[in-house]
């Protein structure tokens, strides 16, 4: 059902059973899915921002933080990669960023709900206009669990999964047998990155384990960088870097060209690159022993 208030009220996300995140906002527009409920508002500090089911996904003030370091990092890695998948990021900002790269020859975007990739080109077109306007963008709509099953070996360099949380239609995409297959579609040399969700709440915690946990037991080389999200529970986000041999900080191409004059970034930088892998002891010794289901 669409509706269309223009007023000012509280948005409030829960984000503990005693913790939660108000904005004052103007609500522009709402519609119910086939997969979620979807609401767009929009507010001084944060400017426009988007929710699925109630859960902030994507503010304009800091969605840059969350899509060049989803992006940046393993294309500041990757040995001349071509092709990426990117499973989920129906707001198109990931694929804003990949589109920066002219060496990238095919970019499949599989979300499951086109109705976000249309109602973000409509209410946030800075975020995702690129996904109709590259020709190497390939939107394809359906479950990433299921696409991820039947895509062919070794067919992408990249796999970089922008999912909402483990609940709902994002909970295979954190499963093991999903990881394999991502282990499966990427060629030798290649790099996943996945929304490996944040140390600083239990529950975020407990995810944040289980994902770590299964991550390792498919890849070779796999951590998690942590960046700040001020919109999202804690502040504090972390993304997964899983590889088949290159290392996040090692193996950063010194000529990379994000975060220089060739790309202006505005969170993204070798410097940022480098420490966000430096974990807190916290959160290094939740990640240490096998915890997790
Ligand atoms: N940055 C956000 C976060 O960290 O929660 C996520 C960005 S994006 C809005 C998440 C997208 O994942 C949504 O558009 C949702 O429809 C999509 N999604 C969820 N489950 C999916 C699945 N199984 N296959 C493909 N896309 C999925």
């Amino acid at each position: 059902m669409a509706e269309h208030r223009r007023e000012f009220e509280w948005f409030t996300e829960d984000h503990t059973g005693d913790v939660r995140l108000s904005i004052k906002a103007r609500h522009l527009y709402g519609e119910d899915t086939p997969f979620q409920r979807i609401d767009f508002y929009e507010c001084d500090t944060f400017g426009r921002f988007f929710t699925l089911d109630g859960l902030m996904m994507v503010a304009e003030r800091d969605e840059r933080h969350y899509h060049e370091m989803l992006v940046h990092v393993p294309m500041s890695v990757a040995r001349d990669p071509k092709t990426v998948l990117v499973v989920g990021g129906g707001d198109g900002g990931t694929v804003r960023e990949l589109v920066r790269y002219p060496g990238l020859a095919r970019i499949d975007l599989v979300e499951i709900d086109e109705r976000v990739v249309r109602l973000c080109e409509e209410y946030l077109p800075g975020v995702a206009s690129a996904v109709s306007a590259d020709p190497r963008v390939k939107p394809i709509f359906e479950d990433g669990v299921r696409f991820l099953k039947e895509a062919p070996d070794a067919a992408y360099d990249l796999v970089l999964v922008d999912s909402t949380d483990p609940i709902g239609p994002g909970e295979g995409l954190f499963s093991r047998k999903f990881y394999q297959d991502c282990h499966r579609v990427l060629k030798p040399g290649g790099i996943l990155v996945n929304q490996h969700e944040s140390p600083f709440y239990e529950t975020y915690a407990q995810s944040m384990r289980r994902t770590q946990k299964r991550l390792r037991e498919v890849f070779p080389v796999s951590g998690v960088y942590h960046f700040h999200m001020p919109t999202y529970p804690s502040g504090m986000w972390l993304f997964g870097f899983a590889s088949k041999g290159l290392r996040a900080v090692e193996d950063r191409l010194p000529d990379a060209p994000a975060g220089t004059p060739a790309m202006p970034t505005r969170y993204y930088s070798a410097g940022m690159h480098a420490g966000a892998f430096a974990l807190p002891p916290y959160v290094a010794a939740l990640l240490s022993d096998e915890g997790g289901a």
